[in-house]
């Protein structure tokens, strides 16, 4: 899931005080997941609108294209009368919902990170799209993020009884839970693969697949 917050209502109404008219597109998907974007929130953005509210929708997933481009084509009349629209998903879906629309977008959300959800309001950050993953070879713990350093071979000198020294020692050190795991499977000897450097060259962005 793509983990977002919502920003605060007054900094929402700041952003859209340029526009006269303004729909409301909340994300089916993650956002309602972390019910930052769902139809409760979208209400409750709406109102706080009033009479500048050209109309209101969740749709399926904003950063899909295709679906957002069917779930808005009901909205068609409103959606030409507003100035702009407002979007409560990610970043990801917000920037697609401006190109879909030929709108202005005001972002009702910000974008923390790809992650779990445990329960609302208690999420862990768990992949950060490195495009190499290994965590085959770690126990299924990805160090890349959740070690603090993001360390390929660990654990550092910083662990202490299995905790992280830059949490102050109040965290999991990753590398430790990758060995534990591994161990629990039988498969400890991967803890000892060394692994080399990664590139960390500047990498061309934005990333685009255009496969066929
Ligand atoms: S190694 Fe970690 S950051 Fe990279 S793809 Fe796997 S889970 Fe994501
Ligand atoms: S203690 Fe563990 S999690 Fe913390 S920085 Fe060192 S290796 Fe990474």
């Amino acid at each position: 899931m793509i983990i977002t917050k919502q920003k605060a209502i007054d900094k929402i109404l700041k952003d859209a005080s340029p526009f006269r008219k303004i729909f409301v597109i909340g994300c089916g998907t993650c956002a309602t997941a972390c019910q930052t974007g769902g139809q409760e929130q979208v209400k409750a953005v709406s109102a706080a609108l009033s009479d500048r509210l050209a109309g209101s929708t969740v749709v399926e997933a904003c950063c899909d294209v295709r679906v957002a481009k069917r779930d808005l084509s009901k909205h068609k009349i409103e959606l030409e009368g507003a100035d702009a629209v407002l979007a409560l998903s990610c970043g990801a879906g917000a920037q697609a919902l401006g190109e879909t629309t030929g709108k202005p977008v005001i972002a009702g959300l910000d974008t923390l990170f790809v992650g779990k959800i445990e329960r609302i309001g208690r999420y862990y950050e768990r992949c950060s799209a490195c495009a190499d993953c290994i965590i085959s070879e770690t126990g299924g713990i990805c160090p890349v993020v959740r070690c603090a350093k993001g360390l390929l071979n660990g654990p550092c000198g910083g662990q202490v009884k299995g905790k992280c020294e830059a949490s102050g020692y109040t965290r999991d050190c990753a590398w430790v839970l990758a060995y534990n795991s591994l161990k629990a499977q039988g498969r400890v000897e991967q803890f000892k693969k060394y692994r080399a450097p990664r590139d960390r060259s500047p990498k061309s962005q934005p990333q685009e697949i255009e496969a066929r």
